[in-house]
């Protein structure tokens, strides 16, 4: 007997971005992926605003990160208040800079804040178990793996890779071979968007949204959605037989099961 996990719609694909600090060139960014259909979460640091609007580069202004992301479709995540390396910091003040940057981006936009990113990609133990007592679902560091593997640890959540990888599209190859009824396969991006410009390189995001968007196998999505759907996934309770299972969580989950698709919705038990 085989099953895997799907995504919504029992997909067996998943396609995320991270992208860090609140810039100027994330409105350009956010212009290509929409084209595209990707979905990035923007990790910011809520004490760095430009006091003045970002015309070109820097910072965006407070209100201009809220015209850009509020509503947006995008996910709007922790990134610490003033880009310490928190592993550094007497413990007091690194929680605050991780409480304080949550509370300030939900009361911007309204939502309930779960994501990060770690400022540097750095962190220690402590500051991982800090962000567990701060409510923190999950946080990037900088280590990419090259694999499309599903997260195990989500405090510590590694990327498939940077978009100035040498090898980022072999591995877009990799990931859109066809081997549907096989493990579920995430492609992680990260990076910043000013990168784009001090590299004069906007070419390799433009054609990697070309090339990665607008495919019915692939579910784009923000970081915390795909953490809120392996987490659903996670707590389907499964009968010793193995042909029965129950949904207890709120919204409809797919595995495979010997390459039959089976959907469970909420609160539902079904036979398969
Ligand atoms: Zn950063």
């Amino acid at each position: 007997m085989n099953i895997f996990m799907l995504f919504p719609e029992g997909k067996q694909k998943a396609l995320t971005l991270s992208y860090d600090d609140g810039v100027f060139q994330d409105i350009r960014f956010m212009r290509i992926i929409d084209k595209y259909g990707l979905k990035c979460t923007f990790n910011i640091n809520t004490g760095c605003f430009s006091e003045t609007d970002a015309e070109k580069r820097g910072r965006l202004s407070e209100k201009q990160a809220l015209e850009l992301y509020s509503d947006s479709g995008h996910e709007v995540a922790v990134h610490a208040v003033s880009h310490p390396f928190l592993e550094e910091l007497p413990t007091h003040i690194a929680n605050q800079e991780i409480i304080s940057d949550r509370k300030k981006i939900e009361e911007l936009f309204g939502t309930v804040c779960r994501g990060m990113a770690y400022p540097f990609g750095t962190y220690s133990d402590d500051v991982v178990e800090l962000l567990r007592l701060n409510g923190i679902a999950y946080s990037r560091t900088a280590k990419a793996t090259g694999g499309f593997k599903i997260p195990s640890d989500w405090l510590r959540l590694n990327p498939t890779c940077h978009h100035k990888d040498a090898r980022l599209f072999e591995y877009c190859d990799s990931f859109l071979e066809d081997d549907r009824y096989c493990r579920p396969k995430l492609f992680y991006l990260w990076g910043h968007t000013y990168e784009f410009d001090d590299k004069d390189n906007w070419d390799i995001i433009e054609k990697f949204a070309e090339k990665m968007g607008g495919r019915d196998n692939i579910w784009y999505a923000v970081n915390i959605d795909i953490y809120d759907y392996v987490m659903a996934y996670n707590r389907l309770i499964f009968s010793a037989d193995g042909h029965k299972v129950y949904n207890p969580s709120a919204i409809p989950v797919w595995f495979s099961c010997n390459k039959e698709t089976v959907k469970v919705n909420p609160g539902e038990t079904v036979m398969f």
